[in-house]
């Protein structure tokens, strides 16, 4: 079971004058594919960086599973980000990028060969193991990504428009084995994007985020209207 919440969740940066998100709440499910749809700049990734741990939570709450999480490392969160850019490191290889994080929290080596080599199966990318980013499509690295994602059997699983960079026909298939995946492993998913069909296509529910002005223009908020 992992569910996930998030109470009056405000994040103001630093020398910000506005609040990039305010008092946010949501209820995240066991297994629920949530998408976040919404403006440029309402708040989608701080929002998904402060679950991840990338950035601190100004104010309000963060809790897995009922345990508070707001001062917890982002490695030690049961938690897998696939970013926009894919974040891969250019001077390793494939296996390595994805054997990264399962290092840094210091797998067996046997154990590591393992995990990478069975998500390289499920994403097509044995045979690519010894390449580097450099070397690979778009397509391809965006599966080393995901791979990178999938080897820790994380709790949770956030994507920040995963798909954004890829033509239309590579995104649609994407968009397939992204939910064959979430059906295989069933990680509880906060997914990003400004696509309409992905939303409607991935998502158990959608959260509608917008961003609104006070009257002086001062306050940026984020709304939750969808449910
Ligand atoms: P979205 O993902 O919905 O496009 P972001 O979460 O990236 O929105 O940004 C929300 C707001 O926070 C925007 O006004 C953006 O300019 C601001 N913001 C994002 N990152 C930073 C940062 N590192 N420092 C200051 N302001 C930021
Ligand atoms: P995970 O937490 O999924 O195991 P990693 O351990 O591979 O991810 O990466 C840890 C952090 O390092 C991530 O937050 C990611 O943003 C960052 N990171 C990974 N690759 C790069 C890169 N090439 N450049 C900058 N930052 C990176």
């Amino acid at each position: 079971m992992t569910t996930m919440n998030l109470t009056n969740v405000d994040k103001v940066y630093p020398n910000a004058k506005i609040k990039s998100v305010e008092n946010f709440n949501l209820d995240v499910k066991d297994k629920e594919f949530i998408v976040f749809v919404g403006p440029s700049g309402c708040g989608k990734s701080t929002t998904l960086r402060m679950i991840a741990g990338l950035e601190d939570i100004t104010a309000g709450d963060f809790s897995i599973d009922g345990v508070r999480m707001n001062d917890v490392a982002p490695k030690d969160r049961d938690i897998a980000m696939v970013f926009q850019n894919y974040a891969l490191y250019p001077h390793m290889t494939v296996f390595d990028n994805m054997a990264f994080g399962l290092k840094l929290r210091k797998y067996k080596k046997e154990d590591i060969k393992q995990r990478v080599e069975e998500a390289a199966g499920i994403l097509g990318l044995t045979e690519l193991l010894d390449r580097k980013p450099a070397d690979m499509s778009g397509g391809q690295r965006q599966r080393v990504a995901m791979g990178r994602a999938i080897v820790r059997d994380a709790k949770v699983f956030l994507m920040d428009e995963p798909l954004s960079n890829l033509d239309a026909k590579l995104r649609v298939t994407m968009r397939a084995e992204i939910a064959k995946i979430h059906r295989r492993i069933g990680a509880t998913t906060i997914y990003v994007t400004h696509d309409q069909t992905e939303a409607m296509t991935l998502a158990d529910r959608i959260v509608i985020m917008s961003s609104t002005k006070s009257a002086d223009g001062t306050t940026g908020r984020i709304e939750q209207i969808g449910a």
